[in-house]
């Protein structure tokens, strides 16, 4: 090692994910001063294929925030789902049943792009490449994060730490057993994904439910296309050559007038596992969880990556009240106000997922009652109001602070 140099920051942010990198960019519009510490490369964290649906808040916030002009010019918006089972495709509009709110495929990848050049470009401070990441002294009044980079040490004394690490960083596992009760649910099934440059075979998101399995049709551009496949969690990614792969989507989407899917040159293909996970509180001392830190949900209800942009909300409005008044109050309630939401996500993700997929434990009786749920959703306007507001997103209860 080379020695150690120590800095100093108000809020130390751990992970440079969505979540990492709006709570720097909305801290500094707030006049609050941060450094983001992240162990990946910056091309890495760039190209990381993941979420690509953003709820309308999502939308507003980013738009707010100034970082719409690229989003809001290369963004597609959507106004429905459609959902396919027994040959047939039933579509939920989204502005009919919402008061006008919509969604927009935008790559996560995407947004991530767009935070990292406004941070760089308005001077702020984001540390790539770093290893050996660590957190100390969250129950003191100055916590640290310490780091390596290229053979030295280095900490940086905060006020308070953002732990943005995602689902396997160190944050969450620094905070004692005691103090933090995890509910977890791993579903017996994963997603086979593909990322295609191929035609979309449907011009909306398209749920679909077969005696195969479930399926699921999206997009990022209207030149490449995000599709999906329910498999075995323990499946074998070299078991699905690409015809392989195309034939099975083929089979799980069809539905009465739809043209054969078009193929193309598989991009990038992965599998990923389904699990929904909450720890509780998203608090503990000087340190706050926020995105998949604190929890995680099934890519089922696209909720993974707009539940982030939420908890950063509440807690840039909870960490701007603390440092333009000194009052604790916002920063005391953040776990209880984020997890209000994060539950409500979390039984939406879960309903659409048992309802869309087969489960090797499902019974005969499983079965026809998932399939009289299908119907219902697609049949009665009360449901596919429930689907089209929870999609859209449930409204925040306030405004983001000027
Ligand atoms: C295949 C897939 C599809 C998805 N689809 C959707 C969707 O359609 N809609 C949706 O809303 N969500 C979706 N999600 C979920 C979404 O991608 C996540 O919820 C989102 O990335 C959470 O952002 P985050 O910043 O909290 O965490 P992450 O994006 O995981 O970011 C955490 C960052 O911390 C870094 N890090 C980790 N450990 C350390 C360490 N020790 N030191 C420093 N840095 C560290 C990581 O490298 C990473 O850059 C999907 C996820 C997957 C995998």
């Amino acid at each position: 090692m080379l020695g150690m140099t120590t800095r100093r920051t108000q809020v130390g942010i751990v992970g440079a994910g969505p979540s990492g990198l709006l709570l720097s960019h909305l801290l500094a519009r707030q006049g609050i001063d941060s450094i983001v510490v992240e162990n990946r490369g910056r091309d890495y964290v760039e190209e990381r294929v993941r979420a690509g649906v953003l709820e309308q808040g999502t939308i507003d916030t980013l738009a707010e925030a100034g970082l719409g002009e690229r989003m809001m010019a290369e963004g597609l918006f959507h106004d429905g789902i459609e959902i396919r089972f027994d040959g047939q495709a039933h579509r939920i509009d989204f502005p009919s049943l919402t008061g006008g709110k919509r969604i927009m495929v935008y790559g996560q990848n995407e947004v991530v792009k767009d935070l990292i050049d406004a941070r760089l470009e308005a001077g702020g401070a984001i540390v790539f490449d770093v290893d050996d990441t660590a957190i100390e002294g969250i129950d003191g009044e100055s916590p640290t994060i310490r780091y390596g980079k290229d053979g030295a040490e280095h900490a940086i004394a905060c006020d308070y730490i953002a732990g943005c690490d995602g689902f396997h960083g160190i944050c969450r596992p620094s905070i004692s057993e005691a103090a933090l009760t995890g509910y977890d649910r791993v579903y017996p099934f994963a997603w086979l994904g593909v990322l295609a440059d191929s035609r979309p075979p449907s011009r909306e998101v398209a749920y679909c439910h077969s005696e195969r399995g479930f399926a699921l049709l999206s997009l990022r551009s209207p030149t490449v296309s995000r599709l999906y496949i329910q498999v075995a969690p323990d499946e074998d990614i070299a078991n699905w050559p690409d015809q392989r792969f195309w034939d099975e989507l083929q089979r799980r989407t069809a539905v009465e007038g739809a043209a054969p899917i078009e193929t193309g040159p598989i991009l990038h293909k992965g599998i990923t596992p389904m699990r929904s996970f909450v720890a509780e509180p998203m608090r503990n001392g000087r340190l706050f969880l926020a995105g998949d830190a604190a929890h995680i949900v099934p890519p089922t209800g696209a909720k993974g990556m707009n539940l982030a942009v939420a908890d950063i909300r509440f807690l840039t409005e909870a960490l701007a009240a603390f440092y333009r008044t000194g009052d604790t109050a916002g920063l005391d309630g953040y776990s209880a106000r984020a997890l209000r939401r994060v539950w409500k996500a979390q039984r939406f993700s879960w309903w659409m997922t048992t309802m869309l997929h087969l489960s090797p434990d499902d019974s005969p009786f499983d079965r026809r009652r998932q399939r009289a749920e299908l119907d219902y959703v697609t049949g009665s306007e009360a449901a596919m109001r429930t689907i089209a507001e929870n999609y859209v997103g449930l409204p925040f209860e306030t405004g983001l602070t000027p």
